[in-house]
């Protein structure tokens, strides 16, 4: 090889995607944006999102899954876990004992829950009070127009279902102290200027005709019933969630990012699921596609990835072939699909650059996640690495490795280990995020689409 050669070798000689993307696909990249756009915007909670879901799935002839249902080769299914949690599969023409080919991702997002007690009032102004979902910066959560979404559970069973906000709607905020008065708060930490108990909701401030004592907290009880049909006592069997009241939209003035609430992780889970609702030919191994709840706090309970439900669809598919569950998941695949960090010029100090993810690089793949030293981590096999760079090579993809900051610098992890631990080969990939976590965060649109077709190369393999 002459140096020219050797050059093309180099690992940190990195070229944008825009260089390599070819002419054609920019129609389809935007086409496919504002898809995601669109599913952003009816999906602002893990039960939004599902019900999204399955509504473009049953467009693309996705049928419920019911335990015992004849399943042959070409067969769609969906099953949706208590409303939370959505697993999808296309019966694939080769035997489960052959593995299947998973791709997992998370639809639950960062926000502020209602306690179960929320509602008070405070010096005649009414306020719903919250505990924070996941890992956020309280201080990004002020002084925004925030919505309330989520569900209302009577005694009855009757589901009362809630979006405060939308459209003309009015919105919720919660205020921070002004400058001029801000001078001791300004000497705090940026975790300590707001704290978790002032993360609380203004919701109202007319008193109601009559009363003494609450009677703006009345004023916004009555206000409540007459519009949703709910009491207070109703809201200690309810989630409602406090989520920015913003829609996605493009981002700079080339509009090649996108800016919303909520990427982490339906940026990913939106990817999987489209991948999936637009195989045009049956795969060769079956494909699965499952979006999980609780991720950002765990992935623990009924809904979260550690869920038997998972494992329960998933034996229930191979028994309509006679498999054993143990044999198919030993032969699997699973793409777990989590957005990662991306290169933020405005705070170099936490990168590696040779290692990080950079904005138009394509979908990350991460050998591993975890925190110091790998905490817990799912560390991919290198064959794992090799085998998913030669099919996304194969497929078209533009792709990046991801390591998610500096060695020490923090880290995270996600649903990979619990893929992993019920032995199935499973490999991190996702897309970069700039201000991950924040109620707005910002991705490329090609970084979306490639992570698009990537998907699309997982269930075609
Ligand atoms: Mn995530
Ligand atoms: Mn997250």
């Amino acid at each position: 090889m002459d140096a020219k050669e050797w050059k093309k070798t180099i690992l940190t000689e990195k070229k944008n995607g825009y260089d390599r993307m070819p002419a054609g696909e920019r129609g389809d990249m935007d086409r496919y944006c504002e898809a995601y756009k669109a599913f952003l915007d009816a999906g602002k909670t893990e039960r939004e999102c599902v019900s999204e879901g399955i509504r473009l799935a049953k467009e693309k002839g996705f049928q419920p899954y019911v335990r015992g249902m004849a399943l042959k080769t070409g067969d769609k299914v969906y099953l949706d876990n208590r409303g939370k949690m959505l697993m999808l599969a296309v019966i694939g023409q080769k035997s489960l004992a052959e593995g299947a080919q998973i791709t997992a991702a998370h639809i639950d997002s960062p926000r502020l829950d209602l306690k179960p007690a929320p509602l008070y009032e405070a010096e005649e102004l009414a306020y719903l009070k919250t505990h924070y979902y996941g890992g956020i910066r309280k201080y990004q959560w002020v002084t925004i127009p925030l919505e309330l979404h989520g569900v209302v559970i009577l005694k009855d069973g009757k589901t009362i279902r809630v979006a405060i906000g939308e459209g003309n709607e009015p919105k919720l905020v919660i205020n921070d102290l002004l400058p001029h008065l801000g001078a001791e708060q300004s000497k705090k930490t940026l975790a300590e200027g707001i704290n978790g108990e002032q993360l609380n909701l203004l919701v109202g401030s007319e008193p109601m005709e009559g009363e003494e004592k609450d009677r703006v907290k009345l004023a916004v009880m009555k206000l409540l019933y007459e519009k949703y049909g709910f009491t207070e006592g109703d809201f200690i069997s309810a989630e409602l969630e406090a989520v920015p009241a913003f829609n996605a939209s493009d981002i700079g003035l080339d509009r090649s990012m996108i800016g919303a609430y909520g990427h982490d992780d339906r940026v990913c889970g939106f990817a999987a699921l489209k991948a999936m609702l637009d195989l045009e030919e049956t795969p060769g191994k079956t494909a699965v596609c499952i979006l999980a709840d609780k991720e950002e706090v765990g992935s623990m309970g009924v809904s979260g990835m550690q869920t038997g439900a998972f494992d329960t669809f998933m034996e229930d598919l191979c028994d309509a072939q006679g498999v054993p569950v143990r044999v198919c998941l030993e032969k699997s695949f699973c793409l777990s699909a989590d957005v990662t960090a991306a290169f933020d010029p405005n705070f170099p100090d936490v990168y590696e650059k040779n290692n990080a993810s950079f904005l138009n690089y394509g979908v990350g793949l991460c050998k591993y996640t975890g925190s110091r030293g790998k905490g817990g981590a799912s560390d991919a096999a290198a064959e794992l690495v090799a085998y998913t760079r030669r099919i996304f090579d194969e497929n078209g993809v533009i792709w990046q490795m991801a390591e998610l900051g500096k060695v020490d610098a923090g880290g995270g992890g996600t649903v990979a280990a619990y893929m992993a631990n019920r032995n199935i080969d499973t490999l991190d990939a996702g897309v970069p995020v700039l201000a991950m976590h924040a109620p707005f965060e910002v991705v490329s649109k090609l970084d979306c689409y490639m992570t698009y077709k990537g998907m699309a190369a997982v269930y075609k393999n």
